[in-house]
């Protein structure tokens, strides 16, 4: 993380902002008041500007304030490197203000600080196995294993794991109740899946699982998130999806495509692989006192039930 970091204020024209990050050699500029950061101006925001330049030549001279793309996502200073990096891929971001407990800024983390410590991570953990195969220390091992903890991925389904879920759970809630955002949470679970391994065996079982996740990640939108909840099961993250249809389509979608894919499953009714869903949202406006994500995570666990009970391959 970089300390050196200053908020300007939000009316500062455009040009004196390009001039600060290049005599700074800054990828962005923060911006906000009391030390609260409230903006950030990226270099992409900069491209889009200058995009614009031909048919508004005073754009230099306007307030950088109007040419903020994004309200700053933020982590806290008591984060940890794991968190920051789940954070940053969920939202396809390369900036982190990091603040305090009052949300005053103090300090940034780029992309490029994330992904110097992640390097410097599998560095280590890639010289941790070859000596522990050597030496075989039990102390190797485990400080291997707390390496590989930091792993954001699921090697199986090759999407964010339970851990990485967490985090931007944690996140995506806190978020939404501070800013006032919805947001939707639904569970996928395979349908009848202990009879496929029982038919077709724990490998294939395993090929099903995977050729399963990456179809729902091909169907989901870019801000859209996926993680492993747990065995055959998927939770699909929908940020600012507050309207009750839009999660509903998108469920359906993923339904209908992975029924029409076809992967045979003889034990099941459908003959195919299908799933059942469970949808639940999370409106700050009616549910403002929902504390804490697990809450919202167990309605659609009990949405899911519902799916189940009423025949599967369906969405409730
Ligand atoms: P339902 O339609 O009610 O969901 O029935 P189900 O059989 O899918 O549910 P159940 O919870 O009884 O079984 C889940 C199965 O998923 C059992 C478990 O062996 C399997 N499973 C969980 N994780 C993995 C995995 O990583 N690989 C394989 N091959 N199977 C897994
Ligand atoms: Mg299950
Ligand atoms: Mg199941």
């Amino acid at each position: 993380m970089t300390r050196d970091v200053e908020l300007l204020a939000p009316d500062t024209p455009l040009q004196q902002v390009v001039r600060r990050m290049r005599s700074r050699r800054h990828s962005c500029a923060l911006f906000g008041s009391d030390g609260v950061p409230a903006g950030i101006i990226t270099e992409r925001d900069l491209v889009a500007a200058m995009e614009r330049m031909p048919e508004n030549p005073g754009i230099a001279s306007e307030p950088a304030a109007e040419h903020m793309s994004t309200r700053p996502c933020t982590v806290r200073n008591d984060q940890s490197l794991f968190d920051a990096l789940v954070i940053a891929r969920a939202q396809d971001i390369r900036h982190l203000p990091v603040v305090d407990d009052r949300q005053k800024l103090v300090g940034l983390v780029t992309h490029t600080d994330l992904a110097q410590a992640h390097f410097h991570v599998i560095e280590q953990q890639q010289q941790l196995v070859e000596r522990a195969i050597l030496e075989r220390t039990e102390q190797l091992l485990r400080a291997n294993a707390e390496l590989q903890s930091l792993s954001l991925e699921d090697s199986l389904m090759h999407i964010g794991n339970r851990r990485a879920m967490d985090v931007d759970m944690e996140h995506t809630h806190a978020h939404a109740r501070r800013h006032r955002r919805p947001y939707c949470v639904v569970l996928l679970d395979i349908d009848f899946f202990k009879a496929y391994n029982d038919h077709y065996g724990h490998l294939q079982g395993d090929k099903a699982l995977e050729r399963t996740a990456s179809l729902v990640k091909n169907t989901i939108r870019k801000s859209d998130r996926i993680y492993r909840y747990g065995g055959e099961e998927l939770l699909l993250l929908l940020p600012d999806t507050g309207n009750a249809g839009e999660g509903e389509r998108i469920t359906q979608r993923i339904l209908k495509k992975l029924h029409n894919a076809a992967l045979e499953h003889c034990k099941s009714p459908y003959g195919v692989i299908t799933m059942s869903a469970g949808i639940a949202h999370y409106d700050p406006e009616s549910d403002p006192a929902v504390e804490d994500w697990h809450d919202i995570v167990r309605a659609a666990d009990e949405r899911l039930y519902l799916a189940k009970k009423t025949g599967r391959n369906r969405a409730a």
